[in-house]
């Protein structure tokens, strides 16, 4: 048995079964490419769920990584450390809000969102007591801790976890007036994704997020942008909500946040919500450690530095355009912003992705149907071309 199988082998033995990954073992990174345990090369046009905008162990976020591990790694908030401080000025410049709240993973960072939503409809709108209602979005993802998949419109992620939270009201995404008619003196925040990624990159209708914004104003509501796969220059600009120059209530961000190095989210928001949380309403041993402090604010400076909204903007479109030259009976729409694009097709997705890996392009299904393509926002044209040809040949 060759390398490679034994430890598909090990993983499949000895671990739980939530995953179904594409049978290539990676073993070793850089940039945009990777490579297996039997020295095959791929192009990464998935990015990591858009955890890898900045590429594969980016020389400056690597740097930064070594440098705070000869220093000190955890500390945990019992103490303070003196990372935390410049990434939190860091990222509420970027963010524009007045404060942070870190977190490790992106489902931690909703839970994180949730709870400040509800204190604040109590304790700032006045909702009485145990009735704050959120109200969420068809198809909409938030990962999968027992918050999040509560929130869900997808059945099969919550069969037989409930009970499940309370609560809620799930409206059709891109719906304004749906979300006008669920609105109750009870609601506290409206929590949506700008663009959707895990439901194939579903764009909301020209204006939708400004009118989100309206009616969050209007009626009182929290306007709370799950950012943590859209944000951060996926789409063409830093935020997706910047596309219709909208400033939500609060952000949650994740994956590139940690440049695809170590698990780092947060929650930003104004004073008026975060400040509503006092020493021992909320935590993490790990949240805001030196470590991923020195590592995200490396990963913000690459994303700043090297202008990857704007790069993403630009390869972005040109390959968007090409993708829709594709002429195949089986393609229904091609769609995205940014670098941030899905080809839906009228039957299954997963044997077209294994047959980009054969011809060296990784990428993934999403939603059964949708090819999601997002590769690292450093991506060289010349790749990009070359994806082009391999995806063209496989719609051939
Ligand atoms: N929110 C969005 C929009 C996501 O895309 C994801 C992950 O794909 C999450 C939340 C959950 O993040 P994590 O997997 O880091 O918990």
């Amino acid at each position: 048995m060759s390398t490679s199988e034994t430890l598909m082998e090990w993983h499949d033995e000895y671990g739980a079964n939530n995953y179904s990954p594409l049978p290539v073992v990676i073993a070793k990174g850089e940039g945009s490419w990777v490579e297996d345990t039997d020295g095959y090369r791929y192009l990464d046009m998935l990015a990591a769920y858009s955890a890898l905008n900045q590429g594969h162990r980016h020389p400056a976020i690597i740097e930064a990584l070594h440098q705070q591990a000869d220093r000190i790694t955890l500390t945990s908030r019992a103490f303070h450390n003196d990372q935390i401080g410049p990434f939190y000025k860091k990222l509420s410049e970027i963010t524009g809000m007045e404060k942070i709240l870190p977190m490790n993973t992106g489902a931690e960072a909703v839970e994180t969102a949730l709870k400040a939503a509800r204190r604040w409809g109590y304790r700032v709108k006045d909702i009485p007591e145990n009735k704050a209602e959120i109200i969420v979005c068809t198809e909409n993802f938030h990962g999968r801790t027992l918050a999040p998949v509560s929130l869900s419109s997808n059945r099969e992620y919550q069969a037989d976890f409930g009970p499940l939270l309370p609560g809620i009201t799930i409206v059709p995404y891109g719906d304004i007036q749906a979300l006008r008619n669920a609105i109750t003196p009870n609601t506290a925040a409206f929590l949506f994704e700008p663009i959707q990624g895990e439901a194939g990159i579903r764009i909301p209708p020209d204006g939708y997020v400004r009118d989100v914004r309206a009616l969050c104003d209007e009626r009182n509501v929290l306007m709370i942008a799950d950012e943590i796969q859209c944000g951060l220059g996926r789409t063409g600009r830093m935020f997706a909500c910047d596309h219709e120059d909208v400033t939500p209530d609060m952000f949650i961000l994740g994956k590139a946040l940690g440049g695809g190095v170590m698990p780092i989210s947060a929650v930003a928001a104004n004073t008026n919500i975060l400040g509503l949380f006092e020493p021992g309403s909320h935590g993490s041993t790990f949240g805001g450690n030196p470590l991923a402090c020195a590592v995200g604010r490396a990963a913000l400076d690459v994303i700043v530095n090297e202008n990857l909204p704007v790069q993403a903007e630009k390869l972005g479109r040109s390959f968007l355009e090409r993708c829709q030259t594709i002429n195949h009976p089986a393609i229904k729409d091609v769609r995205g912003k940014g670098l941030f694009i899905g080809i839906e097709l009228h039957e299954q997705a997963r044997p077209y992705c294994e047959q980009l890996m054969k011809a060296g392009l990784l990428c993934k299904e999403t939603h059964e149907n949708v090819l999601r393509l997002a590769p690292p926002l450093t991506i060289s044209e010349e790749d990009l071309d070359w994806a082009f040809d391999q995806i063209e040949s496989v719609f051939s």
